[in-house]
């Protein structure tokens, strides 16, 4: 496995290798990898000739009260996990040499980021989207890799892929869980005993509008007040957002549907923690 820090040496290994015909598939992270990520890159290992970890964390999509001094790392570990699940290049660009001096172009997405995450972290995916265009640029993928566990996320990739003819194919991945239904997340790590308790509030509530939906109930209103008041219930949780939405555009949803998006963001102590589930698929 090859660790590359430099943007040009990725690139010109990324050309070489598409040249040879080899088809590249790519993972980008933030690193202190887990299991979600590890799923990721073991069917990328499947999918591509060469698999390619790019880890970042990106400080133009961090907002100035967030968390980026203290976003959890730790390259050695990373390399373990990346090594078992075969990666080829761990792609370990710094800020100064993605973002040089005078840096000013941006891609922005701008209605499918306008809701949920968008709302509550102004420009979050804009740094988001001009930053996975750059991977893309460097590492040259033939496919990518990407979790639902930050579903708006993927929706935001898909659509720039799209619209800019991006000539890569994304893959959307499922949300990986711990055994109590815990979304597995790199932030996970800032959680105490008790809140890593608390947070379980999140899947609790994505299982009783599942288990209410199942049950027949439609209405989008009753759903998200008794997803509401589950995690009302928990006083270490104060809640960010809570909606059904539809997954396709992200507009907000009367009556629920196989293809509605139940999304919710909810801080635990200072931790901000995310998960969702289509009504319509397993959990
Ligand atoms: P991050 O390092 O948090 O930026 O995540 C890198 C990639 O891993 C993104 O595509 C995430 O959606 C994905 N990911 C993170 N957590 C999970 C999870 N629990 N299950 C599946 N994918 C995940």
């Amino acid at each position: 496995m090859e660790i590359i820090t430099d943007i040009t040496s990725m690139q010109q290994s990324a050309l070489s290798l598409r040249r040879e015909g080899r088809r590249i598939a790519f993972v980008p992270t933030m690193g202190f990898l887990h299991e979600g990520h590890a799923s990721l890159l073991r069917e990328g290992r499947q999918r591509g000739d060469v698999l390619v970890l790019s880890i970042f964390v990106n400080p133009i999509q961090f907002g100035p009260s967030e968390d980026l001094d203290s976003y959890p790392r730790n390259l050695e570990g990373d390399c373990v996990i990346a090594r078992a699940c075969g990666v080829d290049i761990v792609f370990t660009p710094t800020a100064a040499g993605m973002y040089p001096p005078g840096f000013q172009t941006a891609i922005r997405v701008p209605e499918l980021a306008l809701p949920l995450c968008g709302a509550s972290r102004p420009g979050h995916f804009d740094g988001v989207a001009t930053v996975v265009a750059k991977l893309f640029n460097i590492v040259q993928p033939d496919l990518a890799l990407f979790g639902r566990k930050d579903f708006q996320q993927l929706a935001i990739i898909r659509r720039m892929t799209l619209d800019l003819s991006l000539p890569v194919e994304i893959v959307g991945m499922p949300i990986v869980r711990e055994a109590d239904g815990l979304a597995m997340s790199s932030r996970n790590a800032y959680l105490s005993a008790d809140q890593r308790q608390s947070a379980l509030c999140l899947s609790r509530a994505i299982r009783l509008v599942r288990e209410r939906y199942a049950a027949g109930e439609r209405r989008a209103e009753t759903l998200r007040e008794e997803a509401l008041k589950l995690i009302a219930d928990e006083p270490a949780a104060t809640i960010d957002y809570l909606e059904l939405r539809d997954a396709a555009t992200l507009e907000p949803a009367a009556d629920v549907s196989d293809t509605t998006l139940m999304a919710l963001a909810v801080k635990i102590g200072t931790t901000r923690l995310i998960d969702n589930t289509l009504l319509g698929d397993d959990l």
